[in-house]
């Protein structure tokens, strides 16, 4: 790092796990900009005077993860679209004045590492997200643009899904999209795509859902990735689903928070073909 290097961090409790640093830090060196990118642990309570802390330090933005998508909004001075109809973000950018604006990229990643780097399409597809914390909150949305036939939200804490449903309810019906809350144990139906966006992987649990949801050839996906995600993909495969875990949208969501921060666009493919040879 150089001292006249722009600071950006990503933020969260854990975050040791994060590869957040290393796709920036290359990022930045493929578009050749200065800039330097960190992890940073705060504690549970502590979110908000860990950005206020990282602002008077000169940072100029910050990727949040787990557990603070939700709580992150309300620092903000100006929310996107996305961040108003999720309820969550995922990435803040300081301005000069003091100000926070708060986006939301996670969903963008999602459907872009699902349909561009996996190469299947959404369109008219039968989907499962499970969870209703903030990545999945991020990532309802562009997954109703992308065009999908149907989409169940199950969650261990059915209020949180139906208060997710409902406020996506308005886009659901603009895109023709069939919206769904349930609990997991109520799953009866089985889909094309299953996005698993609990914590389970990352917490160790296990898998949150029976494999009745998966047909043979689904895609399924843990947002999770690294080790922790083994579990979910060996299960998925040991019953005949295609596994993919969350390094894809990690690179694509991160690509797109590179250009709200820098204004260029970094090229994600590349990176994540890089990563996937060293893993
Ligand atoms: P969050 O806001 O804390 O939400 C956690 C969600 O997981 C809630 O729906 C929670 O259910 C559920 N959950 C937690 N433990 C569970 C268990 N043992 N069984 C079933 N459900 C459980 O977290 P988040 O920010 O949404 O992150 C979720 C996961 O996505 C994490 O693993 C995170 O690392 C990953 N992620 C990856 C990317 C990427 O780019 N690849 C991006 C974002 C997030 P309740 O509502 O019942 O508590």
């Amino acid at each position: 790092m150089t001292s006249s290097a722009d600071l950006y961090c990503v933020m969260g409790n854990p975050v040791a796990h994060s590869r957040s640093p290393a796709i920036h830090a290359r990022f930045a060196e493929l578009t050749g900009q200065t800039l330097a990118y960190e992890r940073r642990l705060v504690p549970m309570d502590g979110f908000v005077q860990g950005v206020r802390d990282f602002m008077a330090e000169g940072g100029r933005g910050c990727n949040i993860t787990v557990p603070f998508k939700i709580e992150a909004p309300r620092l903000a001075t100006h929310c996107s679209e996305r961040v108003q109809l999720a309820g969550a973000a995922n990435v803040l950018t300081f301005g000069a004045d003091g100000s926070i604006h708060a986006d939301n990229t996670d969903g963008l990643g999602l459907v872009a590492d699902i349909t561009r780097n996996a190469g299947v399409s959404l369109a008219g597809r039968d989907v499962l997200l499970l969870g209703a914390g903030g990545a999945a909150a991020g990532a309802l949305g562009p997954l109703l643009r992308a065009g999908v036939r149907h989409i169940t939200v199950a969650n261990r804490t059915l209020a949180r899904a139906q208060t997710l449903v409902q406020s996506h309810a308005a886009l659901a019906l603009l895109q023709n999209t069939e919206l769904l809350a349930l609990e997991p144990q109520a799953l009866e139906a089985d889909f094309d795509v299953i996005i698993n966006a609990t914590a389970s992987s990352l917490t160790g649990a296990d898998v949150p859902v029976a494999a009745h949801v998966l047909r043979p050839g689904s895609l399924a996906c843990d947002l999770m990735y690294g080790p922790a995600a083994q579990g979910f993909l060996d299960w998925a495969k040991a019953h005949g689903a295609v596994p993919r875990d969350g390094l894809g949208m990690l690179v694509e969501q991160a690509a797109e928070a590179f250009l709200l921060w820098r204004g260029v666009r970094p090229p994600s493919a590349q990176v994540l073909a890089e990563m996937l040879r060293a893993a």
